[in-house]
């Protein structure tokens, strides 16, 4: 599989480009601006519009390390197209996983080195994410609140790297999730998102260009589930609300 193209043009939602593969509904892309989904991120929404036609974009399957992206109807475009991510869902689920980046830093530096078990993001601005956190006090966890906007209010940058998954693997704290690994990369790399001064670890996610783009976090809740696993409910604050 070749990089994303997202991960080199974060900012580009919007791209012309060619069908190379098609079968009825769905196609695959010369190039695609979408991010497939991963680590706890939903996958990108979007359109997909040719010379005879317009249809949603519903989702992704990886198969033999190409990316078909489904159709929401039968439809077998071909030539030219342009390929749109839904600006506003992709903004939602950048700001809301920078945000749980911010999370499991805090919870890495307060908690002995502790490993996310898994992570989920909603298209509702909240997200949960699980620890393996045994004997911790959930208290102590709802403390990290006001950290976790005084990180926001720093305006960190967030910077990225690409390092051979030996020398990450070999690192304490790059790989982070016990149940996720970050995307392959066709050079045997691994992508390194750095908040900078606060956090280094793999991840083929998106994220904001520095942390003050994110509204504030409110922690919502803390669940223990299971002698080792606690449950943490994150939301963004929608000032629109
Ligand atoms: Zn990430």
């Amino acid at each position: 599989m070749s990089r994303y193209f997202c991960h080199d043009h974060p900012d580009v939602l919007s791209v012309e480009t060619q069908v190379v593969d098609a079968r009825p509904g769905a196609v695959i892309l010369a190039q695609s601006p979408f991010h497939p989904g991963g680590g706890g991120q939903l996958p990108d929404r979007g359109r997909l519009a040719w010379q005879s036609g317009d249809v949603a974009v519903t989702g992704f399957e990886v198969t033999d390390g190409r990316v078909w992206h489904l159709l929401s109807e039968p439809a077998e475009p071909s030539g030219a197209v342009r390929a749109s991510v839904d600006r506003e869902f992709r903004a939602a689920q950048t700001e809301l996983h920078t945000g749980a980046h911010i999370l499991n830093a805090l919870v890495y530096r307060h908690f002995n080195g502790a490993l996310i078990t898994g992570a989920q993001l909603g298209d509702d601005l909240s997200a949960r994410i699980d620890f393996d956190l045994p004997g911790v006090d959930n208290d102590r966890l709802r403390a990290l609140e006001a950290e976790i906007n005084d990180v926001i209010g720093q305006d960190l940058p967030v910077r990225y790297s690409w390092v051979p998954l030996e020398a990450a693997s070999a690192q304490p704290g790059l790989l982070r999730s016990r149940s996720v690994a970050p995307p392959p990369t066709p050079d045997g790399t691994v992508r390194i998102v750095e908040i900078v001064g606060l956090d280094r670890q793999a991840c083929g996610g998106t994220h904001l260009a520095s942390t003050a783009q994110s509204r504030p976090l409110r922690i919502l809740k803390i669940d223990n589930k299971g002698r080792h696993n606690r449950r943490v409910r994150i939301s963004l604050v929608d000032a629109r609300a």
